[in-house]
């Protein structure tokens, strides 16, 4: 019998597993394909085709239409790029993409039509870039997920990082703790904890974990920031808005409470970045608004995200504020 792998990589297995009818036609997008983790989808309730952790990663045939304004490198990335890989955008910070692995695709991702270029020699040019960049005082793992990057490789990155004493901080950007918890098992033999415990030793750690709803959460997602705690990170949350997935302030008040419960803050809420084909997940900034004034007044001030939107070639994340408040 084949062995089972621990991700769906065939739309027609992931519906069989969730007890639904195959889709009478299949969305093939040859440049973002479907994957999920076998752990994200078992948060999926069966026979319901219409879960909302189901539509985060579901193709459909809305992501095929072109849409005006809608474009392949929405934040502008490409001209923040130093090196392939090595992107400056804000001062004092380098956010690196060591990796274009993650461990589910998720249909509204801004990276989802970057192209997958050779990141050869990546972590020989990031060593002599960040030598030589000793105002750089925060490094940004971001990617894909980095947390998926070869353990040895990981390891090998982290050394570059502790060999410069100018990087203070290092933030990963990571969807692992709710789609992919096993790599931060301990008594898995691939597990990163020990690299994470030796790099928290001697800089300070800040892990952003992307959750968008509160189905996501669950006990495992809750052992691991336990873990990351007992390094002393800090946990902070960063959701997007997402038309049908979680555009309610029922929905986000109860990921601001459940995230609370595990260890984490809700920090910054996005209005969608305008990625080539992902258009039917947005919702207008006034609904945005309104979503967060219902959490507002359901949830105490540190648990209110902050509405923000990217902006290509801002200094900074850019807020959606209310022009009555
Ligand atoms: S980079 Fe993040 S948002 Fe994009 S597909 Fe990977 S895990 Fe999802």
């Amino acid at each position: 019998m084949a062995k089972s792998t621990p991700f769906f990589t065939s739309l027609k297995d992931l519906f069989a597993f969730l007890e639904l009818p195959e889709p009478s036609t299949q969305v093939a997008n040859s440049r973002f394909s479907f994957l999920v983790s076998r752990h994200f989808a078992s948060k999926i309730e069966k026979n319901n085709p219409n879960d909302p952790l189901l539509r985060e990663i579901l193709p459909t045939a809305q992501e095929n239409l072109q849409v005006e304004g809608f474009c392949d490198d929405p934040v502008g990335d490409s001209d923040s790029e130093k090196e392939p890989g090595i992107l400056q955008k804000y001062k004092g910070r380098v956010l690196i993409e060591p990796t274009f692995a993650c461990s589910l695709h998720c249909r509204f991702c801004f990276r989802r039509a970057e192209p997958k270029r050779s990141l050869e020699n990546f972590l020989a040019r990031f060593d002599a870039w960040l030598s030589q960049a000793t105002d750089i005082h925060e490094v940004i793992l971001s990617g894909g997920d980095p947390m998926m990057l070869p353990k040895a490789q990981l390891a090998e990155l982290f050394q570059v990082i502790l060999s410069k004493d100018h990087v203070k901080t290092v933030r990963i950007h990571t969807r692992t703790p709710i789609s992919f918890p096993q790599v931060f098992d301990i008594e898995n033999k691939a597990s990163i904890y020990p690299l994470l415990q030796k790099l928290s030793q001697k800089k300070k750690l800040v892990v952003v974990v992307h959750v968008d709803h509160p189905n996501e959460l669950d006990d495992a997602s809750a052992k691991v920031f336990a873990a990351l705690q007992e390094l002393n990170a800090i946990l902070l949350n960063q959701s997007t808005l997402l038309k049908g997935i979680n555009d309610s302030g029922e929905v986000l008040t109860e990921l601001s409470f459940k995230l609370f419960s595990q260890g984490v803050l809700p920090y910054y809420l996005h209005q969608l970045d305008h990625a080539t084909g992902v258009a039917h997940f947005e919702i207008s900034d006034a609904q945005a608004l309104q979503i967060v004034e219902e959490v507002r007044q359901a949830v105490p001030g540190y648990l209110v995200p902050r509405l923000v939107r990217e902006i290509a070639g801002e200094a900074s994340k850019t807020p959606i504020v209310n022009p009555g408040r």
